[in-house]
């Protein structure tokens, strides 16, 4: 029974959950329970928001530091919509720290004279600036015209300086760190953000500097796909779970920190080569097709909770990808067929015309193997198509999904435009929301 409650996923997720809280609301409870001289209600309003937020703040490099307890208990999406979340609201606490303080007590509206003010003030503005800056650049980012390898640069100073110089106010105030379990706790804090930031910049490539893997191919597929074929050096690789993914170094180093997530598209039971159907759409992966084999490459992962695996004792699955979004999707068919599953599979995959059909042919021979049902949707069909046209729509879904929804888990990988229709239909096709599973391309 033990053992059961420490591995469920839904207890390690509320655990986490249990944490996060904790750590954020611990500056509030110290204030409830030890209250400093009496300063006034808004005051202390104003300081535990601060502190609140600053706490809130060094947790976001946990969320995003890849630690794979935190990221296998959600998802990377749910913990970037949660960072991004939580970001926002811990940055309305930071502007409502000094505007209930300039409220109730106009004369440190002087604070606010940059130059003349004390270091303490200093040290809040540009921490502020910071923030807002971090805050603007990444929601209007794409109208910004700002490349993604800038802003995620941009984005770790910002943030660094953010937490940094917040903690540097915070110490130079003074009056609320007195306690010294307080002190402690501001000091752990501040420790393991600095591990962190130490442990994702120059640990994790490290390690992964130790593991390399070389290009042993590269082929062209249907729709402007790649293959990118890669074989462990001097190590065994990794096994992972159909449909997971792993960030990308390709021909540079990886302290550069310059990688770019993948789903792994070959069989997850096959360690010594690995693959990824890559589309070319932007800087990176249009220059796929010009590398080498024997160019050196580096893999961080597995990651992702976007997998059948987790869902070994349902009747079957139905799968819905979109373009490229079938790379996921294509590994788990493929893992299934060498693991001989004879559970019943339907693959419904739209694309804009038959010859964009990413592994086409390779689908078509899994048929053989498999209780494998395919549906095609071409949105561009050729005169004698007999299939069906147009989008992934709540008619489509209607005549091709089970009658009895909830026996299956459904997997939709496609275009941000595509998974938010298909979400909406199977919503009112009333399959559980417990049973989709979406995985997002575009997380940034
Ligand atoms: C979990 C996951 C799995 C993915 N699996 C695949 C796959 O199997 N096949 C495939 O073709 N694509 C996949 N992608 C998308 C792929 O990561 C992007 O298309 C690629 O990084 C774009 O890089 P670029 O420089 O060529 O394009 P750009 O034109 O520079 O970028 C296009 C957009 O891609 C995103 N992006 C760019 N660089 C990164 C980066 N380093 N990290 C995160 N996002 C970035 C940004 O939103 C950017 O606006 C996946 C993405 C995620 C999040």
């Amino acid at each position: 029974m033990r053992r059961l409650l420490v591995h469920s996923p839904v207890t390690v997720a509320a655990l986490w959950i249990v944490a996060y809280l904790a750590i954020t609301l611990f500056p509030l409870m110290v204030l409830l329970l030890y209250p400093p001289p009496d300063r006034g209600f808004w005051i202390d309003l104003s300081v535990a928001l601060g502190f609140i937020a600053l706490a809130m703040m060094a947790l976001q490099f946990v969320l995003t530091a890849r630690v794979n307890r935190i990221e296998s208990s959600y998802g990377i999406d749910i913990l970037l919509q949660f960072h991004r979340y939580t970001s926002i609201v811990a940055f309305f606490m930071v502007l409502a720290h000094p505007i209930i303080l300039f409220i109730v007590e106009p004369a440190t509206l002087q604070l606010l004279n940059f130059p003349q003010a004390p270091l303490r003030a200093q040290l809040a503005t540009i921490a502020t600036l910071a923030f807002l800056a971090m805050v603007v650049t990444t929601i209007w980012r794409k109208q910004l015209k700002i490349p993604y390898e800038s802003w995620r640069a941009s984005h770790t100073i910002l943030a660094v300086l953010a937490v940094g110089l917040g903690f540097g106010h915070a110490i130079l105030v003074g009056n609320y760190l007195g306690l010294f379990w307080k002190a402690v706790l501001w000091s752990g804090i501040i420790l393991v953000s600095l591990w962190l930031i130490i442990y994702v910049r120059l640990v994790k490539p490290w390690l992964l500097k130790k593991k390399p893997y070389v290009v042993e191919e590269i082929l062209p597929q249907r729709g402007d796909v790649w293959t990118l074929a890669l074989r462990p050096i001097g190590h065994e690789g990794f096994n992972f779970q159909p449909g997971q993914f792993s960030w990308l170094t390709l021909n540079i180093t990886p302290f550069s920190m310059r990688e770019h997530p993948f789903s792994m598209s070959s069989s997850g039971d096959r360690s010594d080569r690995i693959e990824f159907g890559i589309k070319a759409i932007g800087d990176f992966t249009k220059r796929i097709k010009d590398y080498k084999p024997g160019t050196k490459a580096y893999l961080d992962g597995p990651y992702g909770v976007f997998t059948t695996e987790r869902y070994w004792d349902t009747a079957g699955f139905v799968l819905i990808a979109g373009g490229v979004g079938i790379t996921p999707i294509y590994s788990i068919l493929l893992t299934a067929a060498e693991r001989k599953d004879d559970r019943p599979y339907l693959l419904i995959y739209a694309a804009p015309s038959w010859d964009d059909i990413t592994y086409r042919e390779e689908i078509e021979t899994l048929k053989e193997k498999l209780d494998l049902t395919v549906v095609c949707v071409l949105r561009k069909a050729h005169d004698d198509w007999e299939g069906d046209t147009g989008y992934v729509d709540r008619e489509l879904l209607e005549k091709y999904i089970p009658i009895h929804r909830g026996s299956r888990h459904y997997f939709v990988c496609a275009a941000p435009v595509m998974m938010d229709a298909v979400e909406r239909a199977l919503f009112d096709l009333e399959v559980p929301v417990t049973n989709v599973h979406m995985e997002h391309f575009d997380l940034a």
